[in-house]
C-alpha cells in the first residue's frame, strides 16, 4: 500500500494501538511540554486560574502561565485535507480570558492574530518549544490555528511548502504508531 494511498482512507491495522486506522488522522500533544501535572484532564468547565489546572483545551501553570490547545495545519502533498498537530501556545493573561469568554459559543469576530509562544517540541522537526507564534481563534468551536513568526523555521516551511504522504507516515511511526 503507497504512503499516499494509506492516508486517502484505506484501512491499516496498527501494530501500537491494536486499531483500525482509518486514512491520515491528527498527532496532538496531551499538555504543554511544560505542564508537569498528572496525565488526567479535568473538565473545561472546572477551569481555574490560580495555580495549576488542565483539561482538553485550557492550562494554567503556577497561576501565571495560561496555554490553549490549538491546531498546527500542514498540507500534505496530494491530498485535499492538511494533516493536523494538536498543539499547545501560550496566551496573555488578558487574550486568555477573552478566550475563555468566548470559548462555548466560538465568539471571536474580528479577533486575533493573537501573539504567543509555542509549547511543545515536535518530533522530527527543529526544536519549536518557545517560537513565537500567532494564535487566530476561530468561530464554531474550532481550535485556533497557529503560524510561526519565524517564516524560515523548518516547521514554518513545512506549512507553507507541504510534506510527502511519506513524511506523515514517519511523524505517525515517531509517535508511537506501528506502519506496516
Ligand atoms: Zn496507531
Amino acid at each position: 500500500m503507497s504512503a499516499l494511498d494509506r492516508l486517502r482512507g484505506a484501512d491499516w491495522n496498527c501494530g501500537s494501538c491494536g486499531i483500525l486506522h482509518q486514512g491520515m488522522f491528527d498527532l496532538a500533544a496531551f499538555a504543554p511540554d511544560y505542564w508537569e501535572g498528572p496525565r488526567t484532564y479535568e473538565h473545561n468547565g472546572a477551569v481555574r486560574l490560580d495555580g495549576d489546572f488542565l483539561s482538553e483545551d485550557f492550562c494554567v501553570v503556577g497561576g501565571e502561565h495560561f496555554f490553549v490547545r490549538c491546531v498546527f495545519e500542514i498540507p500534505v502533498h496530494g491530498l485535499a485535507h492538511r494533516f493536523g498537530f494538536g498543539i499547545w501556545s501560550t496566551l496573555s493573561r488578558a487574550n486568555f480570558d477573552i478566550y475563555l469568554d468566548g470559548f462555548d459559543d466560538g465568539a471571536y469576530a474580528n479577533m486575533g492574530p493573537w501573539t504567543g509562544w509555542f509549547s511543545n517540541r515536535l518530533a522530527l522537526f527543529e526544536d519549536t518549544l518557545n517560537q513565537g507564534c500567532w494564535v487566530q481563534p476561530r468561530l464554531g468551536r474550532k481550535r485556533p490555528l497557529v503560524t510561526l513568526a519565524d517564516a524560515e523555521h523548518e516547521l514554518a516551511r513545512a506549512q507553507e511548502d507541504g510534506i510527502t504522504p511519506e513524511r506523515v507516515l514517519e511523524l505517525y511511526v515517531a509517535h508511537g504508531h506501528v506502519v506496516s
